[in-house]
Formats: structure tokens, C-alpha cells, sequence
């Protein structure tokens, strides 16, 4: 017997079905191993299971299993342009004059004229020399700080920042250094003692779990004392953030003195996908050199260059929506604490209802349902051990009644619960 037969033979291969024995002992040691875990992920009460939505995303919503609306309190839909009429119309528009998508990279074949009069658009909206478009934020975020940082230099990340961020930076060779969240003393501590050559400062514009908001002014002072730049991911502020909705460094007074600003289209611009970079020229163009993100990844679809376009033209020509959303938050902090709720964070949509345990942060939640209003409980791991909170997130297409009626539910959950008198 030739001697690769008699090893296949040893190992009950019969000849047949080719390797199945292999790969099936290899799944099957995967399902155990991963079933394990999921198993431990549920009996911890931290198992993500996903609500199915029948309808568009929007402040009413249906979901699989019935057809009566609910009240949309959790999703990035700040704007409310999800489903907003006419920017649907002007996707189905492109779609049917530039097709389907690209098949292909940009600098390959898959750059038309939309990509580019998008990445003028949201220049002229930050104020930029120019914009580089990633299929997602996290794109963005994963392809910066490998491209344009040497282990000669150094990035100084707020410990919150977000996942991507994260892991953006773990793909560079610069020297990392984490400052403590929002400490600013923590921060000068670390610049005044490093000697590297770029020194970038990064930071999330506002933080996602907490809705609070970088010191974004304070932080600018200190790039420019120690001669760093400074970087801000904006997902959570780009649109409808600041008095014009020009985000966190319009918010703190510090319009144009921000370096880098990477944001996403997947939240209040629309809520399709898409990321991208905007800042100086050079680091723009060097970016379309060699971020990995960019390069080896297929181009934005013209449906959905479509909604940014769309997007982008009517916050240029008005802020009235950033405005919508800036006092239906308001109406909701006040009257939420008013009514003896914690709400965390500064004036932002993002509206953390602090319950501290998790199981009465997840049956606060379902209560919630019962009553049509959708929210969401996070708890640990997500957020720090007994922090666990609903997060509900307002949007400018919310009527008054319709935040109202959530005050109202979270008023008779509260009490029914004992977290509220
Ligand atoms: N950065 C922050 C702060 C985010 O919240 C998110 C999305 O959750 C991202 C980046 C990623 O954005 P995208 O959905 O465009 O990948």
C-alpha cells in the first residue's frame, strides 16, 4: 500500500468523502468550544439576542411576531432621516443611473463623480481641505494610525474610547499610552514626558454609553502646549451636535482647531453606512496611499453615496433638525429628572437612565415594551459592574407626545419597580 493510502487508512478515510472525518472532528471540537461559551455568556446575562424589525427604522416601528407599533427610543437615528421620503427617492434616483455598486476599489475602477462631489460635500460641512470615504467608521478608525504613525511616534487614547479606536491603534507601531477617561491631568502628565516625534491625541467626541462629551477645548490647549494633534471620532455628534450641528468642537467653542475628524453616515446622516476621514490635504491624500481599509475594500454604493449627497444638502442649507433634537432632549432630561431619575451625561440625545443592577435594568426594559416603548438595558460588560442603565436615545423626528408618552411609562415603570417615589 502506497504510504499516503496507509496513512489515510489509519485514519478511517475511506476514499469516498474525502477529508470529512477531519474537518468534522475539527467542527465539531468548535461547536463544543463555542457552545461552552455561549452557554457561560447567557447564564451571565449578557447574551445579545436581536429584535427583529418588520418595518423601516424610524420612531415607530413594528417587529416580527405583531403589528403593533412600538415606540423607537434606541436607535443612532438622531436626525430621524432614516426613512426620510426624499432622500429614499434621491437613493432609488441613483440607483437606477449608476447601478448597483462598483465591483471594484476606488483607485481601481471605483471612483465615479459621486464619490467625489460626497467628499466635497462633507468637507465644505466640517469646514476641511478634503475627505476620504471608508465603507464604515470603523473602516475609518481601523485604517488611520496604521497608516500614518511610526514607531517613532506616539498616541495618547482616552481609556472610553471607542472599539474601534481601539483596535485601530493596536494595528500601529506607534507607542501607545491610554489616559484615564476625561483626565485631563492624566493626559499633560503623559505629553510632557514622551519624546516622540508625532505626538496624536485621541479621543471619541462623545461617548456612547455615558452620553457625556470629551473636554474637547481643554484638550486643544493642551495639543498646542505640547505641540500634538489632536483626533476626534464624531459618529455620535456629526449632524446634529453644536448649535448647527457641526459636532463636539462646535459644542465646546473650538470650530476648525481639530486636526482629524473621522464620523460615520451609518447614524444621524442617514443612517445607511459609511465612514470617513476629513482634515488636511496631505494626510488625506497619503491616506488614499496606504490605509488598508481604503485599499482593499470595495468602493461605497452609489444608493448609498446617494443618502449622504442627500444628507449633506439639506444640513448645508439648514440646521433646523439639529435644533429639533437639541430640545426634545431637553424635554426629556428635565421632565426625566424632574421625576427623581438619573439621567447621565451633558445635553446630549444619548440619555442614559441609571439603574445600577442589570437584571432591573433588563426587566425595566421588557416592562417598558409592554407599555410600546423600545429601549434597551445595558449592563456588564458593555458598562462598568453595577452601572447598568437603559439607554434611550432621542431623535428630532420624535413628536413632543411621543417623548412624553415614554416619560410617562418610565414614571409608572419606575414606581411599579421602586426606583423612582
Ligand atoms: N465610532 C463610534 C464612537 C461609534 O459609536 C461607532 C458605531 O457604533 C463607530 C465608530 C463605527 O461606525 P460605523 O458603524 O460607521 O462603522
Amino acid at each position: 500500500m502506497p504510504a499516503f493510502s496507509k496513512i489515510l487508512s489509519l485514519t478511517g478515510w475511506s476514499g469516498r468523502q474525502p477529508m470529512r472525518q477531519y474537518s468534522a472532528a475539527a467542527q465539531s471540537q468548535l461547536r463544543e468550544l463555542l457552545g461552552k461559551q455561549l452557554s457561560g455568556i447567557k447564564e451571565a446575562g449578557t447574551f445579545k439576542a436581536e429584535r427583529i424589525i418588520t418595518s423601516s427604522q424610524s420612531t415607530q416601528i413594528t417587529v416580527q411576531g405583531s403589528d403593533q407599533k412600538i415606540l423607537n427610543f434606541c436607535a443612532n437615528n438622531y436626525l430621524g432621516l432614516a426613512n426620510n421620503p426624499e432622500i429614499v427617492q434621491y437613493s432609488q434616483q441613483l440607483l437606477g443611473k449608476y447601478g448597483a455598486g462598483l465591483s471594484s476599489v476606488r483607485f481601481i475602477c471605483g471612483t465615479q463623480d459621486i464619490h467625489k462631489q460626497l467628499e466635497q460635500k462633507i468637507s465644505q460641512f466640517h469646514g476641511r481641505e478634503d475627505t476620504i470615504l471608508y465603507a464604515s467608521c470603523f473602516d475609518a478608525n481601523a485604517g488611520i494610525f496604521e497608516a500614518i504613525l511610526t514607531p517613532e511616534d506616539a498616541v495618547f487614547s482616552d481609556e472610553l474610547n471607542h472599539a474601534s479606536i481601539i483596535d485601530g491603534i493596536r494595528l500601529c507601531r506607534a507607542k501607545k499610552q491610554r489616559y484615564k477617561h476625561r483626565d485631563l491631568a492624566d493626559l499633560e502628565q503623559q505629553l510632557r514626558s514622551t519624546d516622540a516625534r508625532l505626538k496624536l491625541i485621541a479621543t471619541d467626541g462623545v461617548f456612547s454609553m455615558d452620553g457625556n462629551i470629551a473636554p474637547l477645548a481643554r484638550i486643544v490647549e493642551l495639543a498646542k502646549k505640547y505641540d500634538a494633534l489632536v483626533f476626534v471620532d464624531e459618529c455620535h455628534a456629526t449632524g446634529f451636535f453644536g448649535a448647527t450641528g457641526r459636532g463636539t468642537e462646535e459644542y465646546d467653542n473650538v470650530m476648525g482647531e481639530v486636526d482629524i475628524i473621522n464620523s460615520t453616515l451609518g447614524k444621524a446622516l442617514g443612517g445607511a453606512s459609511g465612514g470617513y476621514t476629513t482634515g488636511p490635504t496631505e494626510l488625506i491624500s497619503f491616506l488614499r496611499q496606504k490605509s488598508r481599509p481604503y485599499l482593499f475594500s470595495n468602493t461605497l454604493p452609489p444608493a448609498v453615496v446617494a443618502v449622504g449627497l442627500k444628507v449633506m444638502d439639506m444640513l448645508l442649507s439648514s440646521s433646523e433638525l439639529s435644533q429639533r433634537v437639541q430640545s426634545n432632549t431637553q424635554r426629556f432630561r428635565q421632565a426625566m429628572t424632574k421625576a427623581g431619575f438619573t439621567i447621565a451625561g451633558e445635553n446630549h440625545p444619548i440619555c442614559p437612565v441609571m439603574l445600577g443592577d442589570a437584571r432591573l435594568a433588563s426587566s425595566f426594559a421588557d416592562e417598558m415594551l409592554t407599555r410600546g416603548i423600545y429601549v434597551i438595558g445595558f449592563s456588564y460588560p458593555v458598562v462598568p459592574q453595577g452601572k447598568a442603565r437603559i439607554r434611550v436615545q432621542i431623535s428630532a423626528a420624535h413628536t413632543e407626545s411621543e417623548i412624553d408618552q415614554a416619560i410617562q411609562a418610565f414614571i409608572e415603570v419606575g414606581r411599579s419597580l421602586k426606583v423612582i417615589k
